[in-house]
């Protein structure tokens, strides 16, 4: 049977709480987009049930959540230079009858920091974690000229899985990534010292209590980013706020993350400044 609008979706699980189906909702009406957005729950038990959404004529794209960004790629046809070298997709889109994957996280990350005006390219970066959200952001950062990064993590986690994108991000970009133990204080000291920006990529914050960073390491000059978004403020930004820090949650990083996947579905603008208002403000 035809359908009378376009389809796009939000696959993860749990999604019943997400801002995503409204803003682009918002958005598709106010400009005229014929076309609905859904969120279905799939986890990582069914994911093959994605085909039936995104092989169907009527598809227009796809955002993809926790815990499917990895696993998702096996249904594609193409991916982006950033979902290559970051192992991780968080938007399909449909071009001449193929399923390419890209991640927006990343970009949508950097975007976020123009909201307290900072430039991500010549600084140094100190990423708290690895998982996907890191990994796109580190990609993105290092396409986007950074001048070095830190990567702090478990040692006994994945750090082969780490150092192997390490050295594909290293061989594309040139930049210099350096990968140092989250659990030893004296190297995130020094690392703290050494950067100009922090960014928690990890739950420590939201469903692990507490910061990864000693209060006593931040001084004025840094600034403090936690991918974050509930609470609001984590004791990492609360810490981050009283030593006079600029900081950011991770919730403008939501917004400007789908506004990009807007943009590669539809080749048109979000209307930022409206959605911003009406639900991120
Ligand atoms: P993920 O793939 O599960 O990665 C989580 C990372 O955190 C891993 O590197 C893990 O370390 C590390 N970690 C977990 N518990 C830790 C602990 N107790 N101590 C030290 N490190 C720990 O998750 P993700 O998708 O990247 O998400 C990471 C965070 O970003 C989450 O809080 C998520 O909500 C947030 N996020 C926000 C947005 C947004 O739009 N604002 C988008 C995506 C994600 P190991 O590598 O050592 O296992």
């Amino acid at each position: 049977m035809k359908s009378l609008y376009k389809k796009a979706y939000l696959f993860g699980s749990p999604i019943s709480h997400s801002i995503s189906p409204a803003m682009h909702n918002y958005s598709f009406d106010k400009l005229n987009i014929n076309a609905r957005y859904e969120a279905i729950d799939i986890s990582l038990d069914n994911i093959a049930s994605i085909n039936q959404y995104i092989r169907d004529d009527y598809f227009l794209g796809a955002n993809v959540t926790m815990p499917l960004k990895t696993e998702v790629i096996k249904l594609l046809d193409k991916l982006d230079i950033t979902s290559q070298l970051s192992g991780s997709v968080n938007t399909i889109v449909k071009k001449d009858g193929l399923l390419y994957g890209y991640t927006t996280d990343g970009a949508g990350f950097i975007n976020s920091l123009r909201e307290i005006d900072i430039d991500i390219a010549n600084k140094h970066i100190l990423m708290l974690g690895a998982g996907g959200a890191a990994r796109a952001i580190i990609t993105q950062a290092s396409l986007d000229k950074a001048a070095s990064i830190t990567i702090a993590k478990r040692i006994n986690h994945g750090f082969k899985e780490i150092e192997t994108f390490i050295s594909k991000v290293t061989d594309e970009t040139l930049i210099d990534i350096n990968l140092i133990d989250i659990t030893s204080d004296t190297s995130i000291k020094d690392a703290v010292d050494k950067c100009d920006i922090i960014i928690n990529a990890t739950p420590v914050g939201m469903t692990i209590q507490g910061s990864l960073i000693d209060k006593s390491y931040l001084t004025k000059d840094k600034v403090v980013c936690d991918l974050i978004y509930e609470p609001d403020m984590t004791k990492l930004l609360t810490d981050a706020k009283k030593s006079g820090c600029k900081y950011i949650n991770g919730r403008y990083m939501l917004m400007y993350q789908g506004a990009l996947s807007f943009k590669l579905w539809t080749d048109m603008d979000m209307p930022i400044e409206e959605v911003k208002k009406k639900y991120f403000s």
